[in-house]
């Protein structure tokens, strides 16, 4: 074998390369619709990288303001710096959108094992959850796996605090996240205890990867049985309940939880532009979302995102790379527990949402982008327009990220689809998100400086391709001769 003979793998490869020359991949020709953009993305490519401002600016982001709920004076801090450094950057008609959004407040909180012994258990209430009355509850648990096994348990749920221990399971390359079919115990397991007589609820953090570390979330219940308190446990705790559960030692927890909605306030989603120079009404909006969980500094979700939008405008702007129409950023309000600042972006621009050409949303973390989902209200006009956005994502094959595929593109550029607007979500290598999502170790740390500007560069590149382009993704075809 000729392994043998050299020893190693390596040793193997070496004397190949010794005796041929290395093969040559030659990248397939840019397809003719990206050509007139090549000389751009080279250029905004190597201003992303040049430096790590990117990463610079989130961290100021992260350590001078830190996390971002909906209602805290930190989010109102938040939009007053990302005005102040979008005004300093140059950007035009920098300003507020003013949002009504709902108010939630999180409050002392705790949770212990009284039975069969004593021990703090770390927790997280769950967005919009009552607060337990004064003292907490105490109550035996029942956990569960899932719908079937509350089904099959409903008659002990009641005066019960019922745990839902539903293990998401890990990332991997073909299926990529499962964190869609994980988060329905977060989003409405309260609902499901509750219509049973539970006193609250406790689900398993979704996360496929845990250092005990719970993981919050909001839940989307406003309707049904009187809403019960719900807080998130770590795997690692929704776990020994099972155990005790199993071995008949009937545990026993308290939950103390002061959260509580509070009437609407008022917030902003914060807007500049870089308006365009043949046709400024016509718009490409670049966003993320400034709010974020109280908890951690929000770094990945979606620090990441509000400073891809920001620096993609900074260096088209330093560049001079001014396209026909104007390149909108948007940094929304309220994502996380209620989605009010883009529902009233949409509602608020809804006459002007015939002349948005697209939307791109980055909230899927700052690690490596991939390429762009695309959606469509119009199936038709989501296969063309996928099929000309295949074109331009080959403009990203430098910094690998020139995959384009039909899917949702994110909450907040959601809203707009009824608008018929071109929908595009920047997609990262997710690999590791969930581990860290909605937790206390969302920081800037996990943020790779290189990562944060090629998500830079390829929101760049797209914004300013569609911004420059002469129609629309979503055009109708040319009439066939
Ligand atoms: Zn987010």
């Amino acid at each position: 074998m000729p392994s043998a003979r050299f020893g190693s793998v390596v040793g193997l490869a070496l004397a190949l390369a010794a005796v041929s020359p290395a093969p040559s991949f030659a990248a397939p020709p840019l397809p003719e619709a990206a050509k007139p953009y090549a000389e751009a993305a080279a250029r905004i490519i190597a201003a992303a990288r040049a430096d790590d401002a990117a990463w610079q600016r989130l961290a100021r982001l992260c350590d001078d303001i830190g996390h971002r709920l909906t209602g805290s004076k930190n989010l109102e801090r938040a939009i007053a710096w990302a005005k102040a450094e979008m005004k300093a950057d140059g950007q035009e008609n920098v300003r507020g959108h003013a949002v009504e959004v709902p108010i939630w407040v999180r409050g002392e909180e705790s949770l212990a094992l009284v039975h069969p012994r004593a021990a703090p258990l770390p927790m997280l209430g769950l967005g919009y959850s009552p607060g337990t009355p004064p003292g907490g509850v105490e109550a035996e648990v029942l956990v569960v796996v899932d719908e079937a096994d509350l089904e099959r348990n409903k008659a002990r749920a009641r005066g019960r605090v019922v745990v839902f221990n539903d293990p998401m399971r890990p990332f991997d390359a073909v299926c990529g996240t499962h964190y869609g079919e994980a988060v329905r115990f977060r989003s409405s397991g309260a609902r499901m205890a509750a219509e049973h007589g539970a006193v609250a609820a406790l689900v398993r953090s979704v996360t496929a990867h845990s250092l005990r570390t719970p993981h919050t979330g909001t839940q989307g219940y406003r309707e049904g049985p009187p809403p019960i308190p719900a807080a998130a446990i770590t795997t690692e705790d929704a776990d020994r309940l099972a155990r005790m559960q199993a071995r008949g030692q009937a545990p026993r927890v308290r939950l103390a939880m002061q959260a509580a909605n509070r009437a609407p306030g008022q917030s902003e989603n914060v807007i500049a532009e870089l308006v365009g120079r043949e046709r400024p009404d016509e718009v490409v909006v670049i966003s993320g979302h400034l709010d974020s969980w109280d908890v951690g500094q929000g770094a990945h979700d979606d620090g990441g995102g509000v400073v891809m939008a920001m620096e993609s405008l900074r260096i088209l702007r330093a560049l001079g790379l001014r396209p026909r129409r104007t390149i909108r950023v948007v940094l929304w309000t309220n994502e996380e527990n209620g989605v009010a600042g883009a529902k009233a972006y949409a509602k608020d621009f809804a006459a002007e949402l015939p002349k948005h050409v697209a939307a791109i949303e980055a909230d899927m973390g700052a690690f490596d982008p991939k390429g762009y989902t695309f959606q469509h209200l119009d199936p038709a006009a989501e296969r063309r327009g996928l099929r000309r956005l295949r074109a331009l994502t080959a403009l990203l094959r430098p910094i690998h990220a020139d995959h384009a595929e039909s899917g949702f593109a994110g909450v907040d550029v959601y809203q707009l689809r009824e608008g018929r607007v071109p929908l595009l979500g920047q997609m990262t290598d997710m690999a590791r998100y969930f581990d860290i999502h909605h937790t206390a170790a969302d920081t800037v740390d996990k943020v790779d400086p290189r990562e944060l500007a090629d998500n830079v560069a390829a929101m760049a590149i797209m914004a300013y391709a569609l911004a420059e382009m002469p129609g629309r993704l979503d055009d109708p075809e040319p009439e066939k001769k």
